[in-house]
């Protein structure tokens, strides 16, 4: 199946994203019948951009290059947009709010519903072109697709529940009342990490509130988010209601301040790195909007004594590895009782064992690489300065053999709390373990550092766990359980991990203002 799925991305994108040459990245082009009867790869995936209802190229033909980190090559280009195209899109979303405020939730959940129908209708090629852009194994990307689609089907439901309240009056003349209203014209930012669900984690929530999206999506993963708005046209989503503007790294500071100034612009709901939220915010506190910021992370791992060891590599396995590394909840601080980490170490060395490290594309491909350059960059630091402060490699600790940005998952032992692996975000495939003796000890470990996203906690000391989540200064906790994710659950963290929270009811109500409503007068 992914061979047929992949000659047929092959065969459409070739013309469309105009490959350097046929032969660099998708090999010869063959005639495959596609799966998605209504949808060819030609009409999801292009060049242009979508701006206020229109597919175009940026002023002055202007492109930029995407990346397959796989493969190490270009995968195509695509219009590179600035400020003439997010002023349009800002205005399109303006006017075309006017009227998508004013429809109901069920209409409105009418076409969430059949744009996550779109999505799960194409989830291989969306696999596809995931694995691609952002070089994650083809399994992670299904899942991506998913649990991405799945954020619309929530909020198709939840918009229709986004209830007010009748206030009990402090005067008997008056009927008060409280209604939530869409807050208009709302830009999204978005990483490269998840290209297709932290879009819809946002736009499907912004949607179903009734209000208008300008989306900006990572320089790295452009065309996921393009395909995102064929199905979401095809979905019948009223022209100008949602913008994708593709840009470069380059162009990306000049949106920001565009988007974040606009007189129009009333939310900025932005997913990335912590030194972007806070430009972010500071950009977007003169014209005093509404914000949500899912920044960066440290999670700590803690696994106590009374633990099942083998539960707690299972779930480091997931929460450390999974996208190599790079996802913003990935567990970074291994704290580990001193009790349990000889047996702790040497599962987990032998569960690493048994990646696979390869293309996403291909089948077998457990882990695939890093990003970018950067990426890898970022971590051979982090081992570096590990190993020169006295920690000790169990496994891995190098670059692989594939070139490219591929690293060997990694595990350290004898990592000490200032080191930089335990203080600075990794976002790679690297496990530090940290030993403690106490839960006061674990406790000021875990929450010494101004992230608070996520944290793991094994233990099977029912007192203790309650003691521990209570202590720990994050937004999101996973007790015995790595996976925790999902549309029904808020998402988000506390100090420099964030503010608001997405998916969930409370996902809905950061793109609604509250209306008070005093009516007076009721005396005969
Ligand atoms: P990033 O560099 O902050 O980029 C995120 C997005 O912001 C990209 O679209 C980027 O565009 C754009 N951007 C960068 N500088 C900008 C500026 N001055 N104005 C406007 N837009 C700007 O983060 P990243 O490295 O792509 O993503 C990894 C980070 O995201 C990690 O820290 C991770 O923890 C965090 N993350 C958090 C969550 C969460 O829910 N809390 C989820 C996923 C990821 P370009 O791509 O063009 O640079």
């Amino acid at each position: 199946m992914s061979r047929l799925l992949l000659s047929q991305v092959r065969r459409l994108l070739v013309p469309q994203i105009g490959l350097l040459a046929q032969e660099s990245y998708l090999g010869p082009m063959t005639s495959v019948p596609s799966r998605c009867s209504s949808f060819s790869w030609a009409t999801l995936v292009g060049p242009e951009a979508h701006v206020a209802g229109c597919w175009c190229e940026a002023k002055g033909g202007d492109r930029f290059e995407v990346l397959d980190p796989g493969w190490g090559r270009t995968l195509g280009s695509v219009a590179n947009c600035g400020s003439p195209e997010a002023e349009a899109a800002v205005l399109g979303a303006h006017e075309a709010f006017q009227t998508w405020s004013k429809t109901t939730a069920k209409e409105r959940g009418r076409v969430l519903q059949r744009w996550y129908s779109l999505m799960m209708e194409n989830e291989d090629v969306l696999a596809e072109l995931i694995t691609a852009e952002s070089g994650k194994p083809l399994f992670e990307s299904r899942a991506e697709v998913a649990y991405a689609a799945g954020f619309l089907q929530w909020f198709a439901e939840e918009g229709r529940r986004a209830y007010g309240h009748v206030i009990p009056a402090s005067r008997s003349d008056c009927l008060m009342f409280a209604v939530p209203q869409p807050l208009g014209v709302a830009a999204l930012i978005t990483p490269w990490n998840f290209p297709a669900a932290m879009i819809t984690r946002k736009a499907g929530a912004a949607l179903a509130a009734g209000c208008t999206v300008v989306i900006k999506p990572a320089e790295d993963t452009p065309f996921t988010a393009l395909a995102l708005a064929r199905l979401a046209e095809a979905a019948g989503l009223p022209s100008g209601v949602m913008s994708v503007l593709p840009c470069s790294r380059s162009n990306a500071p000049s949106m920001g301040v565009l988007l974040c100034r606009h007189p129009l612009v009333r939310k900025i709901s932005f997913t990335g790195s912590t030194a972007t939220g806070k430009e972010l915010l500071r950009l977007a506190a003169q014209g005093v909007k509404r914000v949500s910021m899912e920044l960066g992370g440290l999670a700590p791992f803690i696994v106590f004594d009374s633990a099942d060891v083998g539960a707690a590599v299972k779930g480091a396995i997931a929460s450390k590895f999974r996208f190599s590394g790079q996802t913003c909840v990935c567990s970074q601080r291994f704290l580990i009782h001193r009790r349990v980490q000889e047996d702790f170490l040497s599962s987990l060395s032998k569960a690493v064992a048994d990646f696979r490290v390869g293309r996403g594309s291909e089948p077998e491909t457990t882990m695939g690489p890093l990003i970018n350059s950067h990426a890898l960059e970022k971590v051979e630091r982090h081992v570096k300065d590990a190993l020169e402060h006295g920690a000790n490699v169990v496994c891995g600790g190098k670059r692989h053999s594939l070139g490219g940005s591929f690293y060997h998952p990694t595990v350290l032992a004898d990592v000490t709390p200032t080191m930089a692996c335990a203080t600075e975000e990794i976002f790679g495939p690297l496990a530090a373990v940290i030993t403690f003796d106490t839960e006061e000890e674990v406790l000021a470990i875990a929450n010494s550092s101004p992230f608070g996203l996520a944290a793991y906690v094994y233990s099977r000391d029912l007192a203790q766990v309650v003691r521990i989540v209570q202590g720990l200064d994050v937004g999101m906790v996973g007790v015995n359980e790595a996976a925790i994710s999902t549309v029904e659950a808020p998402f988000g963290g506390v100090k420099e991990s964030g503010l608001g929270r997405e998916g969930s009811f409370h996902g809905l109500h950061e793109y609604m203002n509250i209306k008070y409503v005093c009516y007076g007068g009721l005396q005969n």
